[in-house]
């Protein structure tokens, strides 16, 4: 049925957004984009590597395909391995090596999700770690070229360092990654930035607004609208003068940091003290 755009692939949500993109729901947890050009397929994050990706995959093209990892958090590149080597910023590289992506880490993220209400994927306690292979830098203004189609890397920092955005603004189409998303942005781990840096990069990212109406963000509703962004700078500057309207969430599952949720319209960032301005701690 042509007219079917939601289908179960292997487990997994597979929604086509677009004649040429299709949305991969990693089993509630994060949501993956295969962009599909002439020549090539570019896959924006591989999930937190929970199921049969490279398969389901392969049923939606047989065009080769390329990884892109919009940040390196473990529920967007740890999928990796399926494919071998990856783009990434190199200031997330350390996310995803051996001395921070230990199995302990990893272990309780896999039985936490299990545990979330949302989560609809396999049994995952007895699956062995596996660390992304090979990682090649990207950073802004590089272009990936699929063939009839064109996406541009620009970086905004805020969630990780090394978070980016690609930007197609041929088909007026970002692809976002956390970097903005309907769920609240998180800035609060020892290597975030803050959120006057975060701030500076959404401002950039306003300035290429005309470029795109759709924003495809990493995880729950897609696609949102420019909406999102235009609240989250309201937001990040209500944190940074100290007006900001907070909401009471428990963030003590993935922190030790005593965190705060500010909220304005439609977007939330959840900060601690020490991540508001300057350096990163
Ligand atoms: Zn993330």
């Amino acid at each position: 049925m042509d007219n079917v755009n939601i289908q179960k692939i292997n487990g997994y949500t597979v929604q086509k957004i677009t004649d040429s993109i299709y949305a991969i729901d990693e089993f509630g947890t994060d949501i993956m984009y295969l962009v599909i050009g002439q020549e090539k397929a570019m896959l924006v994050d591989t999930g937190a590597g929970l199921g049969e990706l490279k398969k389901t995959v392969e049923t939606l093209t047989d065009k080769p395909v390329f990884v892109v990892n919009t940040h390196g958090h473990m529920d967007h590149a740890m999928g990796n391995r399926e494919f071998g080597k990856a783009y990434m910023h190199e200031k997330d590289w350390n996310l995803v090596q051996k001395a921070y992506m230990t199995e302990e880490r990893w272990r309780k993220f896999c039985l936490k999700t299990m545990k979330e209400s949302y989560y609809a994927g396999p049994d995952l306690s007895e699956k062995p770690l596996s660390l992304p292979q090979e990682l090649i830098p990207v950073k802004a203004g590089d272009k990936f070229d699929l063939g009839g189609m064109v996406y541009e890397v620009l970086e905004v920092p805020g969630h990780t360092p090394g978070s980016i955005v690609l930007l197609d603004s041929e088909n007026r189409i970002l692809i976002a990654g956390d970097a903005v998303v309907s769920t609240p942005i998180l800035i609060f781990d020892d290597y975030s930035t803050n959120v006057e840096e975060y701030h500076r990069a959404l401002l950039d990212l306003k300035k290429r607004e005309d470029e795109f109406d759709l924003i495809l963000p990493g995880h729950f509703l897609r696609p949102i609208s420019k909406r999102y962004l235009h609240d989250l700078i309201k937001c990040a500057e209500n944190i940074m003068d100290g007006t900001v309207d907070v909401e009471p969430e428990d963030f003590s599952h993935m922190t030790t940091a005593v965190t705060i949720k500010g909220v304005y319209g439609k977007a939330a960032i959840v900060y601690n003290e020490g991540h508001i301005r300057g350096t990163a701690i």
